[in-house]
């Protein structure tokens, strides 16, 4: 694979020259003692040392509330509205690369959401190799610690002030020699970039699943009836949080409003979340799953075996978002993988 090597005073150039053709975002520490991504100026200081961002990056893709369609009720016409900023997003750690694949995977089957792809393909990402791992976090043990696509160019730092620069596509090349000719890879630079992505999943995996993760199907299937679901679903709050943090939860819904002189409106769309009462509430007053214990469960069965069943990985990238954001401290999907494997792994 072509490989560059950059050096930490050549990229204020090059982020310079992105920010002219688009919206750059990269790591920034928060006065929270959080990270997220937040837009580069010069001068905005890039915490390459994240362990986790603290929102999921499908905001990007999805925001959590967009327009759909406008339109006219006086002339009865409509339009689509497709919004698609130029965004590249610098530092993306690998298991939310992954997220961004599932997603990309998942808007495409059936019916393709051409507002999704608008907004991804106005997108670049850099992908990054962790240097720190959040405390809840379980990704390596999901095998999310690398990835082997859905990135423009991958970066490894590899020295104080060194980068080795995997190329993922044209338009990742072509951006990261925008500021002029940069060094290729050599033997020494490409093994330095292997040694930390051994040492990233090394620290990834302080937390982890106490099973090869590709059981976890087998695992959720001899589950249904698990106590678990009860045990866990009566401190539920039906809050969502652990929906709305997922890089991997997509759901939406979509309503229309329509202006006071009844002239002209909008259908939007804006996120829902499976752990809330009113997400399987449809005509007649009928929920399809009234009781916390079946929407708590549900959450879970998606992660861990219906998502595996359409694509083959779990819908869970194991960044541990969920956990921090569960008030309950209930939503920990390592902890309720684990424990339903130990109490079911006799039935095999
Ligand atoms: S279920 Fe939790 S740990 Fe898994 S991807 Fe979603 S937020 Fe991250
Ligand atoms: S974040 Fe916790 S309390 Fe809120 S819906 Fe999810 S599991 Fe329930």
């Amino acid at each position: 694979m072509t490989a560059y090597t950059v050096q930490m005073e050549q990229l204020p150039g090059l982020l310079a020259a992105w920010s002219t053709q688009c919206q750059v975002h990269v790591p920034v520490s928060l006065d929270n003692g959080f990270y997220d991504f937040g837009p580069w100026r010069p001068g905005t200081e890039i915490a390459f040392e994240y362990d986790v961002a603290y929102n999921p990056l499908k905001r990007f893709f999805m925001p959590p509330r967009e327009d759909m369609v406008v339109f006219d009720l006086e002339t009865y016409s409509a339009k689509p509205v497709f919004a698609a900023p130029n965004i590249l997003l610098f530092g993306v750690h690998p298991y939310d690369v992954k997220a961004v694949t599932q997603l990309d995977q998942l808007m495409e089957s059936g019916s393709v959401d051409q507002n999704y792809f608008s907004r991804r393909d106005a997108t670049v990402i850099f992908a990054l190799t962790p240097m720190a791992v959040s405390e809840t976090a379980f990704w390596a043990s999901v095998g999310a610690d690398k990835v082997d696509q859905g990135y423009d160019l991958y970066w490894t730092k590899i020295g104080p002030g060194t980068f080795h620069v995997e190329i993922g596509s044209g338009k990742g090349e072509e951006l990261l020699l925008a500021a002029g000719p940069l060094s290729p890879a050599t033997a020494g630079s490409r093994e330095a970039a292997r040694k930390a992505q051994v040492r990233a999943r090394n620290l990834g995996l302080r937390r982890k699943l106490n099973y090869d993760w590709h059981e976890t199907p087998h695992v959720m299937g001899r589950s249904w009836n698990a106590s678990l679901w009860h045990r866990k679903a009566e401190k539920c709050l039906g809050c969502g949080s652990c929906n709305t943090v997922c890089p991997t939860c997509y759901c939406f819904d979509i309503r229309e409003e329509v202006d006071e002189k009844l002239k002209t409106g909008h259908r939007f769309r804006e996120w829902d979340g499976c752990m809330l009462n009113g997400f399987a509430l449809v005509a007649g007053n009928h929920n399809f799953r009234p009781q916390a214990s079946e929407r708590y469960r549900h959450r879970y069965m998606r992660k861990g075996k219906y998502i595996f069943d359409k694509i083959g990985e779990l819908g869970c990238v194991g960044c541990g978002r969920c956990v921090r954001a569960c008030t309950s401290k209930i939503a920990d999907p390592c902890e309720i993988f684990n424990t339903l494997w130990e109490e079911s792994r006799h039935e095999i």
